[in-house]
């Protein structure tokens, strides 16, 4: 290891211990803890972005590989991932099928700036599944998909107002970044500084789930609302399944005022099933945006919706979008190849099995132990919260015993099963996660939650 060249860069790592609440783990991982102590001159808060960063934690630990459900750490261990890349890997790591759809597309080369076959097999396949989009265009990143969405519908309807939901993430934009969930709420930045007032102010917050508060706005001021954005499942403050009628409400409400509807099934699209939230809801939105699981672990994004709001897009109508990187031919075939397996449904199947194995064990433990934990799942999404009350808003998750979650958290991680990093995060299965790897990780999280009872 005294070869690696970054190594020689590094300073002590002992001042940038921030937390002694797990010192064992400080100890077990110098390489990390080197690593980071060099990334932290580099990078701020020594991230590429905020949800890397462990709060709870010393430092973050580094990845030198992955296959499968693990992840295999620079300090050597070999750890459950239910993390998945913040989602996009259903498929699990380093899928073979992926793996050689990629290497395929290498030899040709990987980056043209000109139309490509893929981009067309690609769009067809996602527009045979979700029947709302007409017509489509690929970014590279959610965040774009979310922000072209937004300047579309503001082009479409010729409204400055948008409605968002409190904790509802759609990246990293100043259209939504106000009060947005993630690691803005892990971090306790939930609205970004350096988003002028005036933008700021075009963006109303509403409570999530809350029917009531969004039919008062829309009464009051849905002649000005160029859209209603939401996550059909919030996904990015811990997990909140929609109440019933909500989502009905905002596309009742926006026909209604003449608004669209934007879906924001970027965490959503093709992991909840192949067609959507907008499916398993049974809801037509005017737009949708895509992202992570379309790209196979690769940057991607998409927005899409009726051919009438989408000829509004450059070339062909006034509302600009482009990017070097749009439809990128690498994310194009692993996307492709991604859905082509899902749509065997076997890897939904093992995938929902584990999330929905996991959650009933977490449960089944609180109530052993006598510690109240309350599960949100749906398909292969699961959070879950030390707290008897069901968790419906954004203030049940914040009521929650967050320290308890990161506590457990970091107890599981020394037995080898990496949680999603953050109460405001959610626990990914995958295809991987099968019936032994599963069981490991109850035996795991029932030590790891007694040795957080105190
Ligand atoms: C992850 C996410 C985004 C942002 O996507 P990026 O690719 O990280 O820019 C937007 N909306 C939702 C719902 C997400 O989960």
């Amino acid at each position: 290891m005294d070869t690696d060249p970054i190594m020689k860069l590094s300073v002590n790592p002992s001042k940038h211990i921030n937390s002694n609440l797990n010192k064992a783990i400080s100890k077990s991982r110098p390489m990390s803890s080197d690593l980071f102590a060099l990334a932290s001159k580099i990078f701020p808060g020594g991230v590429n972005s905020p949800a890397r960063a462990m709060k709870h934690l010393p430092y973050p630990f580094y990845v030198k590989s992955a296959e499968g459900p693990y992840l295999i750490t620079e300090d050597g261990e070999r750890l459950i991932d239910y993390c998945m890349g913040f989602g996009p890997l259903i498929l699990g790591h380093g899928h073979p099928i992926i793996r050689r759809a990629v290497e395929e597309a290498l030899n040709r080369g990987w980056l043209y700036g000109v139309p490509t076959r893929a981009e067309i097999e690609e769009a067809q396949k996602i527009m045979s599944h979700i029947k709302s989009i007409e017509m489509i265009r690929f970014v590279s990143t959610g965040t774009e998909a979310t922000m072209n969405a937004v300047r579309l519908a503001r082009g479409f309807t010729g409204r400055k107002l948008i409605i968002k939901f409190e904790g509802n993430f759609h990246g990293s934009h100043d259209y939504v970044l106000v009060k947005a969930g993630s690691g803005a709420a892990t971090w306790g930045t939930p609205t970004s500084a350096g988003i002028p007032e005036e933008v700021a102010r075009l963006t109303i917050v509403l409570p999530y789930n809350d029917i009531d508060a969004l039919g008062r706005v829309m009464r009051e001021k849905g002649n000005e609302v160029a859209a209603i954005i939401m996550e059909p499942v919030a996904a990015n403050y811990g997990l909140i399944p929609p109440r019933e009628g909500f989502i009905q409400e905002a596309r009742r409400l926006t026909q209604e005022y003449g608004a669209l509807l934007i879906l924001d099934e970027v965490v959503t699209g093709f992991r909840v099933g192949l067609e959507g939230a907008q499916g398993m809801f049974n809801i037509v939105p005017d737009l949708t945006t895509l992202g992570k699981v379309i790209g196979g672990g690769f940057p991607i994004g998409a927005f899409g919706g009726s051919r009438e709001i989408m000829q509004l897009i450059s070339p062909l109508g006034p509302v600009y979008n482009a990017g070097t990187f749009n439809a990128h031919p690498i994310s194009m075939v692993a996307g492709l190849a991604t859905i082509n397996e899902l749509e065997k449904g076997e890897a939904y199947a093992i995938a929902n099995e584990a999330s929905r194995r996991i959650s009933e064990s977490l449960v089944d433990i609180g109530s052993r132990l006598g510690i109240g934990v309350t599960v949100n799942r749906v398909a292969s999404m699961f959070q879950f919260y030390f707290t008897d009350k069901p968790v419906e808003t954004t203030n049940d998750v914040a009521r929650s015993n967050e320290k308890m979650y990161l506590k457990v958290h970091a107890e599981a991680l020394k037995r080898g099963v990496y949680l999603a990093p953050s109460q405001f995060e959610v626990n990914f299965t995958s295809a991987t996660h099968t019936k032994e790897i599963v069981d490991e990780t109850i035996r795991i999280l029932e030590e790891a939650i007694k040795a957080s009872k105190t």
